[in-house]
């Protein structure tokens, strides 16, 4: 059988296939320590909520008559209305129905965007999407129809006393030339927890308004919901944003509900290929979690009870990887947001693929972390070979235990070198 140009480039094994493919392994392999995917923790409270949350629904009959009806392609109407009431009522931004778009998964959101505003154009142009914060979200980096899609940029590395560094937007070498169709930011990032700061953002905002290109900003961590940041970050949206938002960091992965929040041309371009993609998005998602986001429960537990969840967790893992590592070539980016401790291993003797297999081997996943760096052109920058990204938000004996193997894995390396 022969594969199309297409078939071809999404068929082989891509960095998030592995994840996913890991993911899988680790549901098979009960004995495999998980803290490799980007899946949230089951936080009893809000597992609680959801399931009495469901139960209702069930009981009422608006469950199965949601799922039992295509919504139109733009996405469930009545969440988008109440989702529209929600960021207007607690954030000020002046958002309408004609402002957001579902689509099935956020990780759908960005492989239409990516598309719609970067590629080969009409005239015969070209335009990149630039990321100008590498490292960054690992899913990016295949989501394009055609090769050579993605650009981006080293960052500025500050440490800290604390055993901590912080990347931040280098400016001075950022090039954002006629060829970019769009800038993309995770904040929270994935992988590093980093949060984007407010001048940061705004100094973004400014160079794609002059360039006349959207700025995406991925939300999937971030506020009003599930809301995982610890650090002081105004959230930020305005008719040239577009900003990704999520049910999944909330704690419903498997509802596949991604939240498009932009001007009314990206709304009406997204809502036109999700016609012809999906049909529709999915309902479960917006059906199940409607009545939170009408009475603003959906803020309460995002505030409440999921980023103090989460916040501890890293906390403690920053803890005890430092006691576990203590050697002077072992930095852990400061952690502000999302799931993840990025871990940097400052000269490793060897390459972050094969501590990963080590890791592998004895019973740990965790992700290495030269896959986070989509449109980096310099392959021998040794910084992208010396990081592995944790997922911390794992039960605390597998975060505990993991440390232990990573701990003695490191130190032989070193020893070793
Ligand atoms: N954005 C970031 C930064 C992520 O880490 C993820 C998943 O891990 C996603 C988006 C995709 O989320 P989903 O497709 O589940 O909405």
């Amino acid at each position: 059988m022969e594969f199309s140009a297409f078939g071809q480039k999404f068929t082989r094994h891509s960095g998030i296939t592995q994840l996913m493919d890991d993911l899988n392994q680790g549901l098979t392999a009960p004995n495999t320590i998980m803290l490799g995917g980007g899946n949230p923790a089951a936080i009893p409270e809000v597992m609680a909520y959801l399931d009495t949350q469901a139960q209702q629904l069930l009981k009422t009959g608006d469950l199965l008559k949601a799922i039992a009806n295509y919504d139109g392609p733009q996405g469930k109407d009545s969440f988008i209305r109440a989702l529209a009431d929600l960021l207007s009522k607690e954030l000020g931004w002046q958002v309408g129905p004609e402002n957001i778009a579902l689509t099935n998964g956020s990780q759908t959101a960005f492989f239409y965007l990516f598309n719609l505003l970067a590629g080969e154009f009409p005239d015969g142009r070209k335009k990149k999407v630039l990321f100008p914060l590498a490292p960054e979200y690992i899913g990016y980096g295949d989501s394009a129809l055609d090769e050579d899609h993605f650009v981006a940029c080293k960052p500025e590395i500050r440490r800290f006393d604390n055993g901590l560094f912080k990347y931040y937007v280098d400016f001075d070498r950022l090039e954002v030339g006629d060829d970019i169709g769009l800038i993309c930011v995770s904040r929270p990032t994935n992988p590093t927890g980093n949060v984007l700061t407010d001048e940061e953002i705004r100094h973004l905002d400014q160079i794609a308004q002059d360039k006349g290109i959207p700025l995406l900003i991925d939300n999937a961590y971030g506020t009003p919901f599930p809301n995982i940041i610890f650090s002081n970050a105004t959230p930020f949206w305005n008719d040239n944003t577009i900003l990704c938002m999520s049910l999944s960091k909330l704690g419903l992965p498997g509802v596949r509900c991604g939240i498009v929040i932009a001007n009314p041309t990206i709304v009406q371009a997204i809502t036109n290929i999700s016609g012809i993609v999906n049909l529709a998005p999915g309902s479960m998602g917006p059906a199940l979690t409607l009545p939170m986001i009408q009475n603003g429960d959906i803020i309460r537990l995002s505030n409440d009870v999921i980023k103090p969840f989460y916040q501890a967790k890293a906390q403690q893992a920053v803890e005890w990887l430092q006691q576990a590592i203590p050697l002077p070539q072992f930095h852990i980016h400061k952690p502000e947001g999302a799931l993840f401790l990025w871990l940097w291993f400052e000269d490793l003797p060897v390459h972050c693929q094969e501590l990963y297999q080590r890791l592998k081997q004895k019973g740990l996943l965790v992700v290495p972390g030269h896959y986070f760096f989509p449109g980096i052109e310099d392959g021998d920058w040794a910084h992208s070979k010396q990081c592995i990204r944790l997922n911390y938000a794992q039960p605390e004996a597998d975060v505990k235990a993991g440390i232990e193997i990573l701990a003695k894995e490191v130190l032989a390396i070193y020893g070793e070198s």
